[in-house]
C-alpha cells in the first residue's frame, strides 16, 4: 500500500467512525426531543380553579325585638355574621342589651329609622335627616356604636323620598354614612309570609349574584323568617357562599347599579 492509498484508507476509516458515532448521537437527540415534546404534552395544565368568590350578606331590618335573641343564637350556631338595621325607638330597656350582644358577636349595626312612620320621616329631606340623626345619637349614647351604613325605610327607590333622596345621600355621606339597599328580598314583612314563601322568594333571586344582599326582618311578627333562617343559611353554604357583614362588600348595594 503506497502512502497515498494509506492516507485514503485511514481517511475512510475515520469517516466511518465519525458516522458510527454520529448515529447514536442523533438518535439520542431525536429521542430527547421526542421526550421533551411528549413531556410537554403529558404535563398537566395549571388547574383552572374557580376563582369567583361568593359572599352573601344577610341583613335584618326593623329590630331589635323579642325575637332578635333567637336570631342571634342561630347565627352563632352557624358561625355566620349579619347586619342589623335598627329602629331607634325600640332600643329601650332590655333591648339595649340585645343590640350590645349583636355588636359583641361581630354583627354590623346599621341605622334604619327612629320611628318608621312614613308620614313623619318623609315629610321633608330635613325631617328624614332629623329622624336618622336621632337614631344615630341613640346608638352612640346608649351603646357607643357608630354605624357606617343606613337603610331607607322601604328602600332608596320608594315613592316618598324621590324628590330629596340625593340631598339626603349627600348629607349623610359628609357624616361618613353610606346607604344600603338589597338585591334579594324574602318579602317577609308584607302580607302573610310563611317559611315556604320566604324561601321561594329568596331562591328566585340569590343565584343571580355572587354577592347577594338579602333583605329580611327581625321584628316581633317575623317568626316565619326566624324559622326559615337555618334553611336559608344551609342552602347558601351548600351553594358555596360564605357570609360577611355588609360594609365589607366590595361596593355598596344600591338599587339600579
Ligand atoms: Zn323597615
Amino acid at each position: 500500500m503506497n502512502r497515498k492509498k494509506m492516507i485514503a484508507y485511514l481517511g475512510g476509516v475515520l469517516c466511518l467512525l465519525c458516522f458510527l458515532l454520529l448515529i447514536p448521537g442523533m438518535l439520542f437527540l431525536a429521542g430527547s426531543s421526542v421526550n421533551t415534546s411528549s413531556s410537554q404534552v403529558n404535563s398537566p395544565e395549571p388547574a383552572e380553579e374557580a376563582t369567583v368568590k361568593k359572599v352573601a350578606y344577610l341583613t335584618f331590618d326593623d329590630g331589635p325585638s323579642v325575637l332578635t335573641e333567637e336570631y342571634l343564637k342561630i347565627l352563632e350556631k352557624e358561625k355566620v355574621k349579619a347586619t342589623f338595621f335598627l329602629i331607634g325607638e325600640q332600643i329601650e330597656g332590655e333591648m339595649v342589651e340585645i343590640v350590645r350582644k349583636e355588636a359583641e358577636q361581630g354583627h354590623e349595626i346599621g341605622l334604619h329609622t327612629y320611628c318608621h312612620q312614613a308620614n313623619k320621616i318623609y315629610a321633608s329631606g330635613e325631617s328624614y335627616c332629623e329622624d336618622l340623626e336621632k337614631t344615630k345619637r341613640c346608638l352612640s349614647q346608649k351603646l357607643n356604636i357608630v354605624p357606617k351604613l343606613f337603610r331607607f325605610p322601604w328602600g332608596s327607590a320608594n315613592a316618598y323620598v324621590r324628590s330629596y333622596k340625593q340631598e339626603i345621600i349627600e348629607k349623610m355621606k359628609e357624616e361618613g354614612l353610606e346607604y344600603a339597599d338589597w338585591n334579594v328580598s324574602g318579602e317577609d314583612s308584607v302580607g302573610y309570609p310563611s317559611v315556604s314563601s320566604i324561601l321561594s322568594n329568596i331562591r328566585k333571586d340569590y343565584t343571580k349574584y355572587n354577592d347577594p344582599v338579602l333583605l329580611l326582618h327581625d321584628s316581633a311578627t317575623c317568626r316565619p323568617t326566624l324559622e326559615a333562617l337555618p334553611c336559608i343559611i344551609q342552602e347558601l353554604k351548600e351553594k358555596g357562599y360564605s357570609f360577611q357583614t355588609l360594609s365589607k362588600r366590595e361596593k355598596p348595594c344600591h338599587f339600579g347599579e
